[in-house]
């Protein structure tokens, strides 16, 4: 059974699907792994280490294709008129597709996996459950965005983080505000500290105080009955009320003014991000202090951020802006996300037939399931499909 491990061609990707040493185990699991030539280039991986690990390279999509039962990718296969190459036309009729698909934002591309018979996986609407966490491509790639954010803003910024005593005099620590304290937020958290920073971050979800706490940072926030009850089942964070983030604003605004460093990860899943970070609050800081938005993706929670930017206030704040943060740590962020795939293709694996085997029985299944024998299935999608 052929696998197919694709170019990412989408603007400014940078990670790749597969490594050589997911390769090999997938060749294991009784795979032929095809590489497209230069499939990871962005992350530093050459095609001598994908041959090396027994894959073999042909040199573009359609040879990667032709054959292929299972096809990973990062990011959604280009489709009509969205590239050069149309990958989508290219992957054979039942081929089973993995990848960041994002097919709720554009469920049009649901539909056209259903008509093409391909059977499509999204793997960032995973369940956030235990037995799925070795699989969840949003941690992985939401803790190495963490992690880059504080170093990109660290490195913007125009002081050091620690505090530096020295025979010329001492430079203080730096104050570092982290909004959003999910899996990227704690991460920033941890990298803050660790190079020194007064660090104190903020969250709705009741649960991320605590959390705050325990990896010594200051917690900073608003609570109410409210946000006492902000958290879905499934762990995200809920919207809240029009007054209960004014509320949050003003709390907000006093550590905002007092940061040098401000990274934002605040996110509300399937929305745009909320606008935490106001005009108001950014004039605010002192020249050269630094704006990290990772939430840049989903429209930023600073209001004056450029998304794919990195911009510089009239008032001489630094707002880096940029989208895709775990491709900006590219070669990390394949390899994690690599081995997420090659989990959950092991995971749902049939030995004796040496083929994918996909119980619909099965949560996570069902969770990252997007179509199935020609139609779309997943709940969040078959009903705009219908
Ligand atoms: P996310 O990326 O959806 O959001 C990032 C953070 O922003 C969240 O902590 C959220 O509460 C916060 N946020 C949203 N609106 C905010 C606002 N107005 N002000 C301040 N903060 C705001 O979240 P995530 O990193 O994907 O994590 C979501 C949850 O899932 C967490 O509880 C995490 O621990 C949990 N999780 C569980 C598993 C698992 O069990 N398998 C795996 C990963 C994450």
């Amino acid at each position: 059974m052929r696998l197919a491990v694709l170019k990412e061609r989408r603007a400014g990707e940078t990670r790749v699907a597969a490594t050589p040493e997911t390769a090999r185990k997938l060749m294991d699991l009784g795979l032929g792994v095809v590489v497209e030539t230069g499939a990871g280039a962005g992350s530093g991986l050459t095609d001598a280490a994908y041959r090396e690990a027994g894959a073999e390279i042909v040199p573009d999509a359609a040879a990667a294709l032709a054959g292929a039962k299972v096809v990973l990718k990062v990011r959604a296969p280009l489709g009509t008129g969205e590239g050069e190459v149309d990958e989508l036309a290219l992957i054979p009729r039942g081929a089973l597709l993995i990848g960041t698909l994002e097919a709720v934002a554009n469920p049009r591309r649901a539909q056209a996996y259903a008509e093409l018979g391909i059977e499509a996986c999204s793997m960032e609407l995973l369940p956030r459950i235990t037995r799925a966490q070795s699989m969840d491509v949003l941690s992985s790639q939401a803790n190495l965005a963490g992690y880059r954010a504080v170093i990109e803003g660290a490195a913007a910024f125009d002081k050091g983080f620690p505090m530096l005593m020295t025979a010329a005099g001492t430079i203080p620590a730096a104050n570092v505000f982290i909004m959003g304290a999910g899996v990227a937020g704690l991460q920033a958290i941890a990298t803050a500290r660790r190079l020194g920073g007064r660090v104190s971050a903020t969250d709705v979800r009741p649960a991320a105080k605590e959390e705050i706490k325990s990896l010594g940072a200051a917690f900073v926030g608003y609570e109410d009955e409210e946000s006492r009850a902000a958290q879905t089942a499934g762990g995200y964070a809920k919207q809240l009320s029009p007054e209960f983030y004014a509320r949050q604003a003003e709390v907000i605004a006093a550590a905002v003014a007092k940061a040098d460093v401000v990274v934002c990860t605040a996110l509300v899943q399937g929305r745009r991000a909320p606008t935490l970070l106001t005009a108001a609050m950014v004039e605010s800081m002192r020249p050269g202090s630094v704006v990290v938005d990772i939430a840049a993706d989903a429209g930023g929670n600073c209001a004056l951020t450029k998304p794919g930017e990195a911009i510089v206030t009239e008032g001489g704040v630094k707002i880096l802006g940029h989208t895709n943060w775990p491709g900006r740590i590219p070669a990390a962020a394949s390899a994690l996300y690599a081995r997420n795939l090659l989990t959950f293709l092991s995971t749902f694996w049939d030995r004796e037939a040496k083929a994918p085997k996909l119980p619909q029985e099965d949560e996570i299944v069902r969770g990252v399931t997007l179509t199935r024998g020609g139609a779309v299935v997943h709940p969040q999608l078959a009903t705009a499909a219908a």
